[in-house]
């Protein structure tokens, strides 16, 4: 699992909907939150550097008691310059992090009575960017990749011919032994050649690692990038409920249903990336024992991550 400092239930983050609604009952408990989990070694003035304790004005602003100097607790963050009160936003964060599959922009919308389905819409855009933090480490031990086909009818056909509306997505997932999946990396990718599938491997996996795939050509080189690659070949006509990667083939399945179950499908190309990293945010946390832990490293990676406007977030442009 993905964890670094260890919080702690009811200290670093609320346990149940009571506690939550207890600890961010206003603004200004709302703002103090942020600034814990932003700053948990302590503040430092961005100005003269002094580590003295910043007031917190009723504004949201952070003032330094030595030389005055003011930045907004949310600058650099989500919440950035929102017009929205940050305990609706801490509402939104709880709803998709304490419901197993999350939930859709219909469905924030209503439960928060938010204005327009626009805004609820964005807000999940939004905190999809969250999902992804900078940094992570790369997938290692023993790791199945292989491709699958989302969005569409399924016409079968050739590997790598696929139609407008279908989208190629390459999955790359730790597999543990005896049995049992680690981690998972996914990505949209505009075909199967080797130019699109081994750039993404490198990028999710460490070298050394040894790389399951089947017999496509287009994982040709991933031995001349460090990494061991094992082969299952199956005879074509072979038994279709027999698959050369299971492992991949479970998560596809579960990534699919997810996105008919919450999202009806609805996930048009350049948008689907944001998806992805959506399931995997909930895969790659699915055994933690606290839905409020996960509430805790979204907000955690939400005040780390730069809100995006609404005009780039309606262009996509997801960056690997
Ligand atoms: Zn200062």
């Amino acid at each position: 699992m993905e964890t670094f400092t260890r919080p702690t239930a009811g200290i670093d983050y609320p346990r149940n909907l009571k506690e939550f609604d207890l600890w961010f009952a206003n603004e200004a408990a709302c703002r103090s939150y942020i600034f814990r989990v932003r700053w948990p070694e302590g503040y430092e003035c961005f100005r003269c550097r002094s580590k003295a304790p910043p007031w917190i004005t009723s504004r949201g602003y952070l003032h330094c008691r030595e030389c005055g100097g003011e930045i907004s607790i949310t600058a650099g963050t989500v919440f950035e310059r929102t017009r929205t009160p940050l305990r609706i936003w801490f509402q939104a964060i709880w709803l998709v992090t304490s419901q197993k599959h999350g939930v859709s922009a219909l469905g924030l919308q209503r439960v928060l009575g938010l204005g327009s389905y626009q805004t609820a819409w964005t807000w999940l855009h939004k905190l999809r960017r969250a999902m992804v933090r900078p940094g992570r480490e790369r997938l290692h031990g023993l790791v199945e990749v292989d491709e699958t086909y989302v969005g569409g009818a399924s016409t079968g056909g050739k590997r790598g011919r696929g139609t407008d509306n279908k989208e190629i997505v390459v999955i790359a997932v730790e597999m543990l032994r005896p049995k049992g999946f680690g981690r998972v990396r996914m990505h949209r990718v505009p075909d199967v050649s080797g130019d699109s599938l081994v750039p993404f491997i490198c990028d999710v996996a460490e070298p050394g690692t040894e790389i399951l795939t089947d017999g496509w050509g287009g994982y040709n080189s991933l031995t001349k990038h460090s990494y061991m690659h094992s082969r299952t070949v199956l005879s074509d006509g072979g038994d279709p409920a027999h698959v050369a990667m299971p492992g991949v083939h479970r998560i596809a399945a579960l990534l699919k249903r997810w996105l008919l179950g919450i999202h009806q499908g609805a996930v048009s190309g350049k948008h689907l990336d944001y998806y992805l990293d959506e399931f995997t945010f909930r895969f790659n946390r699915r055994t933690s024992t606290s839905r409020g832990m996960l509430f805790y490293r979204l907000v955690q990676q939400a005040v780390a991550t730069a809100s995006v406007p609404y005009r780039q977030l309606v262009d996509g442009n997801h960056k690997i």
